[in-house]
């Protein structure tokens, strides 16, 4: 058994916060899980930090054997905590265990993908320029280039994916890759499961032989040490996955800064659907039971929740309606992440049903307190033109269609829409022209755009993007999922003329 304290771990300590207490929620019924958690205060984020920045001092210059066996160290101990993680996770965040098992192989799995990429070096992007004094008319100086880790790396775990996107998952996982000592700020809808997976990590700092502030995580009792963090002038980079009105709280407080820093922050998205006439006439009914499958995963709780379906007037359309619709209406009722998001989600769902534009097809069966029922709606295309809060993600399982009547009216629709993690197209042979003339458009709209699939599930890979324009994310020049992640937290330096005893060792070993 592992120790669950309700600690904060700090300077390579676990110990009891000064700040409110709390206790992490049973997702399902809304009581109060055993472990009181303490909060930490402004006091706790600043030596935090002073020990993150002494940190870097020489985490930043471990040798890529050593920083590789570190995140592979920090996969083993993932897992070496057994079924108390997930049982635990599973209270916390009313996640099925199959599901949570899945993501806690993906999270060992990512660590250890990106200790490949450390192993391989690549990214330390090396060059060497050699002098010309011969040059005319200036002789040419030596230059070498390298990128080094941007400092310390403040991380937001994300509600929706306890493992995978917390406390050891993709941001923490790249940032220490690049060499950033990280400080978690656990988030309040799984703190038992952040603190078991938090201890994992500090014994793998330990067993490293790491300095102990290369990772801290806290917990927060309200915004205030979130913020205290990200204004500390010793984080360097923050990431983030969650709600619009977070990120964009996150980004004020980093932009506002003396030093100004980047926030990476992952934030909304509905992830449209095209569908195209010949695909619908072939497999209309196959597609709209797909969908239906894709909407309900995870209660509708993936960031790339296919939650808007565009589609022209056809008769194939009609197949795929009545097959989502018959879908949905026997999909159960799932049990929501937090009290607030199934809260949330009633809300929108009960919008959606009285706006006067939308008409609902169907709303799955109804559950115990806190189970989100599905629900599929349908609009027109000037009616969601008119109202752009129709634009709106729902953060849960319901869907919107919205019918076309034609071309041009379908790509004013493309025009209107906001940034996107993903984008899907439904095609058939005969539907390549049309699809071929809206990549164009597409590409600009958003990350990753697929062909006769659907956004959820994401492939931790090197040519993954789990990225967008604004505001899928509030950097569209970046991924926070595969090996791409690491970039976020490097800052290329340039070394001019240096004699080899000054040369940082990347580039007396190469
Ligand atoms: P959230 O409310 O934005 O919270 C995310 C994290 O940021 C939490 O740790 C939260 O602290 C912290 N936080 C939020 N606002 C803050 C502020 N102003 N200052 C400092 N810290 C702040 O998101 P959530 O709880 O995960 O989910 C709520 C909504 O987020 C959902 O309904 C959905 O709309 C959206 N969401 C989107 C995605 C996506 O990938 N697109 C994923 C998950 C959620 P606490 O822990 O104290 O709350």
């Amino acid at each position: 058994m592992t120790m669950l304290n309700g600690d904060l771990l700090i300077g390579g300590q676990a110990r009891r916060g000064r700040g409110g207490s709390f206790y992490g929620i049973e997702a399902a019924t809304g009581q109060n899980l055993p472990v009181e958690f303490a909060g930490a205060t402004v006091d706790d984020v600043k030596e935090a930090s002073a020990l993150a920045w002494k940190a870097f001092e020489t985490y930043r210059e471990t040798g890529l054997e050593e920083r590789a066996h570190f995140l592979e160290r920090i996969a083993t101990e993932i897992e070496a905590i057994g079924d108390e993680l997930i049982e635990r996770a599973m209270a916390e965040t009313g996640l099925p265990r199959g599901r949570l098992e899945g993501e806690r192989g993906r999270t060992a799995g990512q660590l250890r993908l990106f200790a490949k990429e450390v192993r391989e070096g690549k990214f330390q992007e090396l060059r060497f320029d050699p002098a010309n004094p011969e040059r005319k008319p200036a002789p040419k100086p030596d230059l070498k280039l390298r990128n080094l880790g941007v400092g310390p790396v403040v991380v937001f775990g994300a509600s929706n994916f306890p493992l995978a996107f917390s406390v050891a998952g993709g941001d923490t996982a790249s940032a220490l890759a690049a060499g950033c000592p990280v400080i978690v700020k656990a988030h309040s809808a799984h703190p038992g499961t952040s603190e078991l997976v938090g201890r994992a990590v500090q014994k793998a700092v330990a067993e490293s032989g790491l300095p102990v502030g290369t990772f801290a995580m806290l917990f927060d009792t309200g915004f205030e040490v979130g913020q205290a963090l990200v204004a500390d002038p010793r984080v360097q980079a923050v990431g983030f996955t969650g709600s619009r009105r977070g990120g964009l709280a996150l980004m004020k407080t980093a932009s506002e800064r003396k030093q100004p820093i980047p926030v990476y922050a992952e934030m909304s998205s509905i992830n449209p659907v095209l569908l195209f006439p010949n695909a619908l006439a072939q497999r209309g009914e196959a597609i709209g039971k797909a969908f239906a499958g894709s909407l309900v995963l995870g209660a509708g709780q993936f960031c790339t929740n296919p939650g808007l379906i565009i589609a022209l007037e056809c008769s194939g359309l009609e197949s795929f309606k009545s097959a989502a619709v018959a879908a949905l209406k026997e999909a159960p009722a799932q049990t929501m992440l937090t009290g607030g998001i199934f809260k949330a989600y009633c809300s929108a769902v009960q919008k959606l049903e009285s706006h006067s534009a939308v008409k609902q097809l169907v709303r799955g069966p109804d559950g115990a307190d806190f189970q989100g029922a599905a629900a599929l709606f349908e609009t027109d295309a000037k009616s969601f033109l008119a109202h752009t809060e129709l634009q709106e993600e729902v953060f849960g399982a319901a869907g919107l269609i919205v019918r076309c009547m034609s071309e041009a009216e379908l790509s004013d629709v493309l025009d209107h829409i906001e940034g996107q993690l993903t984008i899907a197209l439904h095609i058939d042979e005969a539907d390549v022209p049309a699809a071929k003339a809206l990549v164009p458009k597409l590409e600009l709209l958003a990350g990753r755009l697929l062909i006769n699939g659907f956004g959820t599930g994401v492939e931790v890979s090197p040519a993954m993007v789990h990225g967008g324009p604004f505001p899928a994310t509030s950097d569209g020049r970046s991924t926070s999922v595969g090996t791409l992640a690491i970039y976020r937290f490097l800052r290329p330096v340039c070394y001019q003329d240096f004699p080899e005893a000054l040369l940082p060792a990347p580039f007396k070993k190469a």
